[in-house]
């Protein structure tokens, strides 16, 4: 059995999936999480699947997500429904119910935040309202997993034995019920023949759905039968066919709801939340705030939370190389190996690792901010400034998951209705500051800039964002010329974070960032140590100068020379970061053969503070590492357009960095 779950947007699809299949998906307070459909086995019942859908609020194809589901449930015919209900938002919710009913599939309502219903004094009259939409209802409260076992049970049971909806009929009499059961009569061939509900055809056909009167197949005749029948509904109505459709469907929400739910009062948390974003979006205070809670998240992070776990960890890590060192040469063992473990993989891969609570400590931040619901405000916020140069919120929302890792960021770029919008979105993800170059960032900080921190990592990430938007005013004028798709988006209540999505966050982080660091860092840092302790010859060499490596190195090193760091080194790391920005790190401290505890004296023998803020600059902008783009050529369709996306980001970066290196030099000299 595969059972749907489809549902209005932050109405509880992901949570109520987890607590469905046991499984770890991420929620949010934030919609647009949910892109692609995920499917995962119900806890303890092997044979059925369920398959969350991204959230949508009607069945007209207006956006990406409602295609994703309609299509889904259309061609991929789920054996049940679960439509899982807002109950503090049911007016709203039950339209999609509604439009679900239509589909003729076996459906039970999930009527969810009953918690929040009944904290607040409304209660909902379940025997009621199941009479009224000729469905089995649960209520249920996915977050305290109460009442899913019920729903498991009564879903089971509309599947197996194939329960469908009893009421498809919204309407007894008036023009809209007439054209539409004219209209059902004159597709019913057609539409079982395409595999439709009749009814749910007919509603399309009178919403003037192209795809679905394509599928459908009518005749020249058959069209023009039908139109006249939906021109008579008009003018019996007084009201155009989406606005007389809209209307009938809400008559029936209202008469349903009116006999079933004693409504309650505005709740605290909605309450709550309109004295918060008095402050958090009002109209002079949102920049401010976000800027002021975003300094405190580096702050917190870079100088004093973070940075201290870290400091621990790299004295740790030294410490255990050390031991091993010891060990190694007590026993003996050959030098070439000694230096493999030592230089190579503890120093690479050991100063990589020392980031780990950094980026844990960061994400835990971010993902309060997320799952409280601030993220989707922020959205919300830069919509209009965003729509000056023409992306919108939406593009926003992709760029702050961006801040995490480009990969996911530039596939949420999906959710982006039109292409314009999406392919402008991908092209300026690569400038947001993605957590792997956090290590970059907080190494040269503390061997150059210590005692301002969180100011220069801030700038970092605000230069970032800027050249982004230079970049988009560009693109806005030149490739992409046109104005974005409206942004609309729904702000959720501010939620207290849940510890379990914020822990999982941070353990997904953590979990990636390990990963990395022994796969690929790990692979990157034995080529670094084999280039560099070879020479052309396979001879081990004295000095690392001498090696395979320098040769690579010295051959690009005078591209950097304005850059104003003319050093083989650097260029090799820079090198090496294409297969992960980490690997900037291992790469210069196994090449200048340092620990972390040392690694700020060694840096300053390669660079002056303004040539490694010329770096830093050059690394803040320049390609994106090799998975990410994999994912933009897979998003793009085109291998070309990502090779150019690359040759741009590499453009953009040596101009800024030019530019940096010659302002800097000219006004501070060295
Ligand atoms: P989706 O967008 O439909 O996938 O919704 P999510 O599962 O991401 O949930 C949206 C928000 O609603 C999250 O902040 C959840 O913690 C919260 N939420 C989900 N179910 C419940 C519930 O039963 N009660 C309450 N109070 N909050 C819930
Ligand atoms: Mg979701």
């Amino acid at each position: 059995m595969v059972y749907a779950l489809a549902g209005n947007q932050n109405s509880g699809k992901t949570t109520l999936f987890n607590q469905l299949t046991g499984s770890n998906q991420h929620v949010g307070n934030f919609p647009g999480v949910t892109v692609e459909r995920k499917i995962g086995e119900i806890r303890g019942e092997k044979k059925d699947a369920v398959v969350d859908l991204p959230g949508i609020y009607s069945l007209r194809p207006y956006s990406k997500e409602e295609i994703v589901t309609r299509n889904f449930i259309l061609n991929e015919k789920p054996d049940a429904i679960i439509n899982i209900v807002d109950a503090t938002n049911i007016e709203r919710n039950l339209y999609l119910t509604l439009q679900l009913l239509e589909m003729h599939i076996p459906m039970v309502l999930a009527l969810n935040m009953m918690d929040e219903v009944r904290g607040n004094g409304g209660t909902i009259e379940i025997d009621k309202m199941e009479k009224e939409l000729g469905i089995p209802i649960i209520a249920i409260s996915a977050i305290k997993n109460e009442g899913v076992e019920d729903l498991i049970h009564a879903i089971r049971e509309v599947a197996s034995k194939r329960i469908y909806p009893k009421v498809t009929d919204f309407c007894e009499k008036g023009p809209v019920h007439r054209c539409i059961h004219a209209v059902s009569h004159q597709v019913e061939d057609h539409a079982e023949a395409a595999g439709m509900s009749p009814r749910f055809a007919a509603a399309k056909m009178v919403e003037g759905d192209k795809e679905i009167t394509d599928q459908l197949k009518l005749s020249e005749n058959e069209l023009e039968l039908i139109e006249h029948s939906i021109i008579e509904m008009e003018q019996d109505s007084g009201m155009d066919r989406n606005a007389a459709l809209a209307n009938m469907r809400y008559e029936f929400i209202e008469k349903t709801c009116r006999n079933s739910v004693i409504k309650c009062r505005e709740s605290k948390e909605h309450k709550r939340s309109v004295k918060i974003d008095a402050v958090l979006t009002g109209k002079y205070t949102a920049i401010p705030a976000f800027l002021i809670i975003m300094l405190l998240i580096f702050w917190l992070t870079f100088e004093v939370i973070g940075a201290f776990l870290s400091d621990i960890l790299s004295l740790g890590i030294d410490a255990l190389s050390g031991w091993v060192k010891t060990g190694l040469e007590a026993y003996g063992i050959n030098p070439v190996v000694e230096s493999l473990v030592i230089d190579g993989i503890f120093t690479g891969v050991g100063s990589v690792l020392s980031f780990l609570p950094i980026i844990v400590v960061l994400f835990f931040f971010l993902s309060i901010l997320e799952d409280s619901g601030y993220m989707a405000r922020i959205a919300f916020v830069m919509d209009r400034p965003l729509r000056k140069i023409g992306l919108s919120g939406r593009s926003f929302v992709s760029m702050l998951i961006g801040f995490g890792c480009s990969v996911p960021a530039v596939m949420s770029s999906r959710t982006l209705s039109s292409d314009r919008d999406k392919k402008m979105t991908i092209m300026l993800i690569p400038f947001i500051s993605c957590s792997a170059k956090i290590p970059i960032y907080t190494v040269f900080i503390s061997a150059f800039f210590a005692r301002h921190r969180a100011l220069v990592m801030m700038a970092l990430y605000v230069l970032g964002i800027a050249v982004g938007l230079v970049v988009a005013i560009v693109l806005n004028h030149t490739a992409f010329r046109g104005n974005s798709m409206p942004f609309m988006m729904e702000l959720p209540n501010y939620r207290f974070p849940s510890a379990k999505s914020v822990l999982l966050l941070m353990w997904d982080k953590a979990k990636d960032f390990l990963q990395r660091a022994f796969t690929v860092i790990f692979i990157a840092t034995l080529i670094i140590w084999f280039m560099q302790t070879f020479d052309m010859r396979l001879n081990v060499v004295k000095d690392s100068s001498e090696s395979l490596l320098a040769v690579v190195g010295k051959a690009i090193a005078p591209l950097f020379v304005p850059l104003g760091f003319n050093d083989w080194r650097a260029a090799t790391a820079l090198i090496s970061g294409f297969s992960a920005k980490e690997a900037v790190v291992s790469t210069l401290s196994v090449l200048t053969g340092s620990t972390m505890s040392n690694m700020s004296r060694t840096l300053s023998t390669v660079f002056t503070p303004v040539s490694a803020v010329s770096f830093l600059v050059f690394t803040l902008l320049y390609t994106p590492c090799v998975a990410a783009v994999a994912t933009i050529r897979r998003e793009m369709g085109s291998g070309l357009k990502a090779f150019l996306v690359v040759v741009m980001q590499c453009a953009v970066a040596w101009v800024c960095a030019f530019a940096v290196y010659s302002a800097l030099s000219m006004f501070v000299g060295y």
